[in-house]
């Protein structure tokens, strides 16, 4: 009880941040300083699809190699911890953030549009994605089918065991929606699994 109070208390300061951050990108867009557009027809919309899947790997690369960096002994405490003073994670956890690293993860969204064209509608695709994933992946129990860590396509997906795996190992899954840089830089766990099996046969017990 007293570990979710406290993540409470840091997510409501990572909203706040990531409200700022919103708060940025539209007085941004009012200058004309953006890449944002709001007419449809501009690029189609093909596009919109396109660009969503573009900001959601190139966010995962942003999260990951930061994430693992915020790991490092000398950056831990003053980045991270706040994340994983829960041991287990709880819903709770999914926006639990020291304010450095609140700053760090709404920098991404805000560096974006100024990158690549996005139509308001994706941004609030990518911020409902980024929102729903998080919080799946801290469900603390496993909802995935058995076959979701084999099958050629979900494996490559993230899901709440997987990252439940950071929280008690610190050492590996660093990645935010997808499994690619965890499997590339080796710091994908090789019992993940078997976790996910045992996760699976302990839940539904
Ligand atoms: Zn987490
Ligand atoms: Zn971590």
């Amino acid at each position: 009880m007293q570990s979710i109070f406290r993540d409470i208390q840091l997510s409501s300061l990572s909203t706040l941040v990531f409200a700022l951050g919103a708060a940025s990108i539209v007085s941004l867009y009012d200058l004309g300083a953006t890449l944002l557009y709001s007419d449809l027809d501009k690029y189609g919309w093909e596009y919109l699809g396109f660009s969503f899947v573009v900001v959601l790997i190139l966010q995962d690369a942003y999260f990951y190699f930061i994430h693992r960096l915020f790991h490092h002994p000398s950056l831990f405490r003053c980045f991270h911890r706040g994340h994983h003073r829960s041991g287990d994670p709880t819903p709770w956890t999914s926006f639990a953030f020291d304010l450095p690293e609140a700053i760090f993860q709404s920098l991404f969204l805000i560096v974006i549009v100024f990158i690549i064209p996005l139509h308001f509608l994706t941004i609030i695709a990518v911020l409902m994605a980024m929102t729903v994933w998080t919080v799946w992946n801290h469900l603390g129990f496993e909802l995935f089918p058995a076959s979701f860590p084999h099958h050629w396509f979900t494996k490559w997906f993230i899901g709440p065991t997987h990252h439940s795996l950071h929280h008690r190992k610190y050492t590996v899954h660093y990645g935010l929606y997808f499994t690619f840089w965890d499997k590339l830089l080796g710091t994908q766990d090789p019992q993940y699994e078997n976790e996910f099996d045992s996760a699976l046969r302990r839940d539904s017990t």
